[in-house]
């Protein structure tokens, strides 16, 4: 995998060590032997969104807990870092969710592909949708589909083809549980492009969705469709960052970067200590906003695309309470709350009940998610709000008595990306942009996917970029190298 070439002097940064960077550098190091890499990221710690907290037997997840396995990327990474054999589904018990509908948890019908209803036997018999909602769901089978190519909203397309009510109770639930985010301003074809595809390639949603998981086997797949470490996922940002080390990369952290310009052939990237730094190339992989910033003055236009796309701010309360202080049975992982109810809550995993060993035995650990986009309202009360808000939920839904033995509070403020419409003419713009600067690449989940498998492959992605970038006579023509023989 590694070539070997007379650029080994050259020197790459990557800004940003999440997922993204981290993969990024890893991926160009494999890629290109000799390259002097150097990883700047600004908080005191590797891993961005991934933050996983151990002891006194809980293992505490403070933002992803998983990854969608039939995305390759993860899983190719984690095979890669022999971490295969860590990996565990969640457990088989109850693998099945409720959804909040009129202050009660209804269960959420078995079948439902990524967000597509495909039983409905299950749809029949569930009370969480009326017989008009019902029979308006299959009407999916007789309706023609959209001509044409333009984009709508994801929550316009389900409305469209399943109506209101499977809308605002089975899909935009869970929805928002991935992306915290307002489906009604969600671009479809830049977050669920196949359910697009399925429409057009058979002529309705569910027909699609079916029809491509036989396609994909996707009825029998080989692993649990979520995966991830069985003692979290900073296993991950750890055997990364001792590969990198082991390749002579050098990690910094505690220090952002302010601004990223051009002198002469190379780049300068300015840390926010006033350090500069030297690179013949540079990956950013940060989230689009400090991109922008860390750009401005080098290309405005592109700065101004980047600022653009807008982020949603959440917080996740972890409490633990002693099991027999819930009435609940938690025959479930959990609870999604529509926004149609007007709650600042999207979600309730009941962590215990839904990974094997994060909680020890008599204990259950709950994960409290708050906070939607464009209602962040929440999020500007202190710490103890949050977790009075969190309590007073599981009180009123599982009837918890008491206070929680154990409470966390992880804010993620501008956490999670929004792929709003006119997102795809984004992309290309930004795309656009870039082609004046080749030795420049971006990467992370504002772009082609907000989970983990999209954030590494956008990582591998931006490291081929450079990889080509540094395999061209322009830049092996560069005065510096000339000079140097
Ligand atoms: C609450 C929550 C739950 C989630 N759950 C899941 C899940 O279960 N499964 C899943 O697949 N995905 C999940 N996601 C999404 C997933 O976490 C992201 O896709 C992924 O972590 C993004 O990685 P990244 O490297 O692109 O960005 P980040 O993890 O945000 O990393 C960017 C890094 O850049 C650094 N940085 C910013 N500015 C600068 C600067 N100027 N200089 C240097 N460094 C800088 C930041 O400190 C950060 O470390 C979740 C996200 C959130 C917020």
């Amino acid at each position: 995998m590694t070539c070997s070439t007379n650029d080994s002097a050259a020197h790459v940064i990557v800004v940003g060590g999440g997922i993204a960077g981290l993969t990024a550098a890893d991926h160009l190091l494999r890629r290109r032997s000799g390259l002097r890499l150097t990883l700047i990221e600004a908080d005191d710690r590797l891993g961005g969104k991934i933050a996983t907290e151990r002891g006194d037997g809980f293992v505490i997840e403070r933002g992803p807990d998983s990854f969608l396995a039939a995305k390759p990327h993860a899983l190719a990474l984690c095979r890669d870092l022999g971490l295969e054999e860590t990996l565990h589904g969640p457990t088989p018990r109850p693998r099945r969710a409720y959804v909040l509908r009129d202050a009660r948890l209804h269960e959420l019908p078995e079948g439902l592909s990524g967000l597509t209803p495909t039983r409905l036997g299950p749809i029949a018999r569930s009370n969480l949708l009326s017989m008009r909602g019902k029979l308006r769901l299959t009407m999916d089978y007789a309706l023609p589909m959209r001509a044409g190519d333009d984009d709508e909203s994801l929550g316009g397309f389900i409305r469209r083809r399943l109506g209101d009510e499977a809308w605002e109770r089975l899909v935009e639930p869970l929805m928002a549980g991935i992306s915290a985010g307002d489906g009604d301003r969600l671009s479809l074809l830049a977050t669920f492009p196949q359910l697009r595809r399925a429409e057009l390639e058979h002529g309705g949603l569910i027909a699609g969705v079916r029809a491509n998981r036989r396609a994909v086997g996707a009825a029998n797949p080989p692993h649990p469709a979520f995966l991830t470490p069985a003692d979290g996922l900073d296993r991950i940002v750890q055997a990364l960052a001792a590969r990198l080390r082991t390749a002579g990369a050098v990690l910094e952290t505690g220090t952002g970067v302010r601004e990223i310009r051009r002198r002469g052939e190379r780049a300068e990237v300015v840390l926010r200590d006033d350090r500069r730094l030297a690179a013949d190339a540079v990956i950013v992989a940060t989230p689009a906003y400090a991109a922008g910033e860390a750009l401005a003055r080098l290309d405005q236009a592109l700065a101004a695309e980047l600022h653009a796309i807008p982020y949603a701010s959440s917080a996740i309360i972890t409490l633990g309470f002693p099991r027999e202080r819930i009435a609940h049975p938690l025959d479930a992982h959990g609870y999604l709350v529509p926004r149609a109810s007007g709650s600042p809550i999207l979600a309730c995993t009941w962590v215990s009940e839904k990974w094997a060993g994060r909680a020890p035995d008599g204990w259950a650990l709950l994960r409290v998610f708050v906070g939607r986009f464009g209602r962040a309202e929440i999020l500007s009360g202190t710490d103890e709000d949050l977790i009075a808000a969190a309590t007073a939920e599981v009180t009123q839904r599982l009837g918890a008595t008491g206070e929680p033995t154990l409470a966390r509070v992880q804010r993620w403020p501008l956490g999670m990306p929004q792929y709003m419409l006119g997102h795809p003419e984004r992309l290309r713009r930004i795309e656009a942009a870039l082609e004046a600067h080749p030795w420049l690449a971006l990467a992370g989940n504002a772009y082609r996917g907000v989970g983990l498998p999209d954030a590494i492959a956008s990582g591998q992605t931006a490291a081929e970029r450079i990889a080509a970038w540094l395999a061209t006579p322009a830049w092996l023509a560069t005065p510096e190298l000339l000079a140097a023989g």
